[in-house]
């Protein structure tokens, strides 16, 4: 296996003339044209466009949750083609966390059982860092709420709770995908505000996608799909918010993201 892994000032998100066809019965539907883009370290990009320009396969394929029909991805220096799928998936463990529009929490757990099972699955050596763990649960306002199942939780607060999974294990990279489309205007910004915190102050890359332009203006880079294509990108227009102290301790030099592994370990 041939591993191309690339300086650590490279983007950490690489991709390149990515295409993806889904065969639909007997048509092809060209989902993503020729995407080529870069993400560097510490950005937050949001990828915005209409329901069915391409955004959720894009997400995907960025995820290394499908694969291209042809064009690649690369991951912190590492191209998702050389993988094999045990590969591709303790990578997307190691380095990126998920966070999608329905929470998909658990629902026979509780939030935290939700939390420690990410970190679980996530092959890290070590135990949960119980230090880390109260911080977050500051950070996203959930202290009191750990004992809860999913049920017994509104949906801002299923959201936080799928953002703490996310962050547990301290990824590079956060993958969005309309994390506020299930949530009203307060809880939305709530989640905005966590997302933005989590960039800024764990020294995270984040991208997400969404369809609401107000969601996606807190974004240092936004970029426009339509048709399977970004066709323009611009800085967002509340991407220089100062945030509101969050009460905690919890400072990017105390929490940096988890080192990469060396590419033998993926
Ligand atoms: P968005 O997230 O912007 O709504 P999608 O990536 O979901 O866009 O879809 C882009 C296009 O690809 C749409 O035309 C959609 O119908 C099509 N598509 C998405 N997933 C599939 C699939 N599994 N099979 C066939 N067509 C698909």
């Amino acid at each position: 296996m041939s591993i191309v892994q690339t300086e650590p000032s490279s983007p950490i998100i690489l991709a390149e003339n990515l295409t993806k066809v889904y065969q639909a019965g007997r048509l092809q539907v060209t989902a993503v044209r020729e995407v080529s883009l870069a993400v560097e370290r510490g950005e937050f990009v949001a990828i915005v466009g209409p329901s069915g320009s391409g955004k959720s396969t894009l997400f995907y394929l960025l995820g290394g949750l499908t694969q291209a029909t042809h064009g690649r991805v690369v991951i912190d220096g590492i191209d998702f083609a050389t993988l094999n799928d045990g590969e591709r998936t303790r990578l997307r463990k190691q380095r990126i966390g998920f966070v999608f529009q329905k929470f998909n929490l658990l629902p026979t757990l509780s939030a935290l059982g939700n939390i420690e099972i990410a970190w679980a699955v996530s092959g890290r050596s070590g135990q949960l860092d119980l230090r880390y763990l109260d911080h977050l649960s500051e950070l996203l306002s959930i202290q009191g709420r750990l004992d809860h199942r999913p049920s017994e939780l509104s949906g801002g607060e299923q959201q936080r709770v799928a953002i703490a999974r996310a962050l547990i294990t301290r990824p590079a990279i956060v993958l969005a995908d309309e994390p506020t489309g299930n949530l009203d205007t307060k809880n939305s910004e709530a989640v905005l505000q966590m997302l933005l915190r989590s960039n800024r102050e764990l020294g995270q890359t984040t991208l997400m996608i969404t369809h609401n332009p107000e969601a996606a203006a807190i974004a240092s880079r936004i970029l426009y799909m339509r048709d399977g294509q970004i066709v323009r990108e611009e800085k967002g227009s509340r991407s220089d918010i100062v945030l509101p102290t969050a009460g905690s301790a919890f400072e990017g030099a105390a929490w940096p993201v988890a080192a990469s592994a060396p590419a033998a370990e993926i």
